[in-house]
C-alpha cells in the first residue's frame, strides 16, 4: 500500500514545507519592509549579501520582533556593511574543510565518525556560518557522486557513525534520504545515524508526515543535533516538531554558536537552555566562532565565554551547561575552551 504521505513529495505537487522554502524571503528592502524597519541601511545589506545572498523562511521572520533593528533572530540573518570589513585573522576555510577531504562530499576529521555534505542548500542563511564560503558545488556529495562517498564509507570498518550534514541535509526530499540511508543501512559497520540539521527550528513545516515516516523506518540508531542559538527560535510549531521528531525515537541534541549581540549574556544562554529542556533537547556544544570573513562582528573573547559557562554552571543543572568547544583545523576532535592558567 502506498501512503499518502509518500505521495505528497511527487514533483508535481511541492509538499507545504517545500512550499514555504521556496516562499523564503531573498530580498533585503522586503525583510525591512515586513519588520517594519528604515530602508538606510539597504545599501550596505545588498552590498553584503552580493557574497552571500539573504535567505529566510517566513516563518522564522514572523518570529522577531517588528520594528527592532537589533533583534537577536534578525542580526542572525541580516546582511550587513560590517561583513565587507576584511580581517587578516578570519579566513575563507577556518575549520581546515577543505584538508580533511576524503574526495566529493566526505570530510573524516576525527575516530570512527565521518561527516557526509549531503547537500549544500539550507532553508536559512545563517550570516556567522563557517561554511559560508565552502566551494559545494564541487564539493558535495549530491546523488550520483554519493556512491563515491558510500564505496568509500564501506571500504573503511573503522566508521560507525555517518553524521548527515551540508548545508542543512534535511533540504533534500524524502525520497532521497530514503534512498540515502537505505545504502547506509547495508554497510555492516555503520551503527548510528547523525543528522545535524537547523531545518526543524527554521522551517518546523519540514518535520511532515512524510519526514516522520522516513525516521521512523531508519534502523539505525539516531541522533539529531540540531541548532538553536536563541530561546525565542523556539515556539509552539518548533516544539511540537522537536516532540514528533523525539517520537521516531531519535536522541535530539543542540549546538549553538555564541555570538555577540545575540546569545552573549548569561540570561540568554540560560533562558535557552531552559527552552531546548521544555522542547525535550538536550544542550551539546556551544561552540565559539569559526573565524570565517565576513564574521568577525559576532566574535566574543574566549576569556568572555569561559565567565558565561561559569556562571552557567552556578545557575543550572550540569545537564543544561553545553560544553564550549573550538574548532581547531587539524585536532582529533573539537578542543574544549578553559580559561588559560
Ligand atoms: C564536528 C565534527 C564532527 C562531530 O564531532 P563530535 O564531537 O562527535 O560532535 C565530526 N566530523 C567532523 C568533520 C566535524 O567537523
Ligand atoms: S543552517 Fe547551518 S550550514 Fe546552513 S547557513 Fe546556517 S549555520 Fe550554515
Amino acid at each position: 500500500m502506498i501512503a499518502a504521505t509518500s505521495l505528497s513529495n511527487q514533483p508535481q505537487e511541492p509538499a507545504r514545507w517545500q512550499q514555504a522554502l521556496a516562499d523564503a524571503i531573498t530580498d533585503p528592502a522586503e525583510l525591512l519592509s515586513v519588520l517594519g524597519l528604515d530602508q538606510g541601511s539597504l545599501p550596505g545589506m545588498r552590498a553584503a549579501a552580493r557574497d552571500f545572498p539573504l535567505r529566510v523562511p517566513r516563518g522564522f521572520v514572523a518570529r522577531m520582533r517588528r520594528g527592532d533593528p537589533f533583534d537577536p533572530l534578525l542580526l542572525q540573518i541580516l546582511p550587513t556593511a560590517a561583513e565587507l570589513i576584511a580581517r587578516a585573522d578570519f579566513g575563507t576555510d577556518p575549520v581546515g574543510d577543505l584538508g580533511s577531504r576524503q574526495g566529493a562530499g566526505l570530510l573524516q576529521k576525527y575516530a570512527g565518525r565521518s561527516l557526509l555534505i549531503a547537500t549544500g542548500a539550507c532553508a536559512v542563511h545563517c550570516r556567522y556560518c563557517f561554511r559560508r564560503h565552502f566551494p559545494y558545488d564541487e564539493e558535495t556529495a549530491s546523488s550520483h557522486a554519493w556512491q563515491g562517498a558510500l564505496d568509500r564509507l564501506s571500504a573503511d570498518s573503522a566508521v560507525q557513525e555517518v553524521i548527515l550534514s551540508g548545508g542543512d541535509p534535511l533540504s533534500l526530499n524524502d525520497r532521497r534520504l530514503a534512498q540515502l540511508t537505505t545504502a547506509l543501512q547495508d554497510i555492516p559497520h555503520i551503527k548510528r545515524l547523525r543528522i545535524h540539521t537547523r531545518q526543524p527550528i527554521v522551517l518546523p513545516e519540514r518535520v511532515d508526515a512524510g519526514l516522520l515516516d522516513w525516521l521512523a523506518g531508519v534502523r539505525l540508531q539516531k541522533v539529531i543535533v540540531l541548532h538553536v542559538n536563541h530561546a525565542r527560535e523556539i515556539d509552539g510549531q518548533v516544539v511540537k516538531a522537536c516532540q514528533d521528531l523525539a517520537g521516531t525515537g531519535a536522541t535530539l541534541l543542540n549546538q549553538s554558536v555564541l555570538l555577540a549581540g545575540i546569545n552573549d549574556s548569561v540570561e540568554a544562554l540560560s533562558d535557552l537552555s531552559e527552552a531546548l529542556m521544555a522542547a525535550g533537547v538536550l544542550p551539546y556544544y556551544l561552540h565559539v566562532l569559526d573565524r570565517v570573513s565576513g564574521a568577525s562582528h559576532f566574535d566574543v573573547q574566549e576569556r568572555v565565554a569561559c565567565d558565561l559557562i561559569d556562571q552557567l554552571v552556578a545557575r543550572l543543572p550540569g545537564y543544561l551547561v553545553p560544553k564550549l568547544v573550538r574548532e581547531v583545523p587539524g585536532m582529533s576532535s573539537k578542543t574544549p575552551v578553559t580559561k588559560s592558567p
